[in-house]
């Protein structure tokens, strides 16, 4: 079986098994177009969802558009609170996440985590474009990922960057244009830089950090010790976010 046919079976099973409560969620990179592709292709009515941080780069807004041109599709925003964001900025800075690890997984958990975790509450299973060669935390991923809710679903998990740019090429798909400056991964705009030959794919992700994962907490958690300071500075900003 080749690489696409057996994301193709994958996609059609999540189909099968979660109907109407199966979405895409998308960073609009060019594994998470191929899977938005491969998904409206085999339901054209599947939701594709988006978390915009409010720190995009201006690039990643304009592909957002050019694919719900492409497709005819409205592509969900997914939102931070913005009174946790006042009170994050106000407690912290605007650029907190360059002072250390917590600091940027509490960014991560206001901007991204928290806002998925509210939009997911109806939606039973994600399709995502996560690789195993990505980095070393994502080397065990599995394609149909139960261990929480909702189930997440990884059809290209098995797949190389050589068929990556295969599909993309045979199906004419939108690249982002930061690709074409350097940038192996890409994410919000004051986090992410080109990578540097012979770097792992996500290295350019926080890269002033050396030692922790390359990861939001979307899809893996930190360490015991980083997750119980983010808990407590978290729990600071959403008491004042909520007063
Ligand atoms: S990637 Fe950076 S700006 Fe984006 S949510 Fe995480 S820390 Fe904040």
């Amino acid at each position: 079986m080749t690489a696409i046919d057996s994301a193709r079976a994958i996609i059609e099973a999540a189909l099968s098994e979660f109907g109407g409560s199966l979405a895409v969620l998308t960073s609009f990179q060019r594994e998470g177009i191929v899977v938005a592709d491969l998904a409206l292709q085999a339901d054209p009515g599947i939701p594709v969802m988006t978390i915009d941080t409010g720190r995009l780069p201006e690039s990643t807004l304009k592909i957002i558009s050019s694919f719900e041109d492409r497709y005819g599709v409205a592509v969900e925003r997914i939102l931070p609170d913005p009174f946790e964001v006042n009170a994050m900025i106000e407690a912290h800075g605007r650029d907190l996440f360059y002072d250390d690890v917590a600091l940027r997984r509490l960014c991560c958990n206001v901007r991204k985590v928290r806002p998925l975790a509210r939009r997911m509450a109806g939606v039973e299973a994600y399709l995502t474009g996560i690789r195993r060669g990505q980095s070393d935390s994502r080397a065990n991923v599995e394609f149909f990922d139960r261990a929480g809710s909702p189930v997440k679903i990884s059809p290209l998990a098995d797949w190389l960057p050589a068929d990556v740019a295969s599909y993309t090429r045979e199906r004419g798909l939108p690249e982002h244009p930061l690709y074409a400056a350097g940038y192996t991964s890409i994410g919000c705009d004051p986090c992410t830089r080109a990578g540097v030959a012979g770097e792992d794919e996500r290295a350019g992700r926080w890269w002033w950090e050396n030692d922790a994962a390359k990861e939001c907490g979307l899809h893996f958690t930190a360490d015991g010790k980083t997750e119980r300071t983010v808990d407590v500075l978290l729990r600071d900003i959403l008491t004042k976010a909520h007063v």
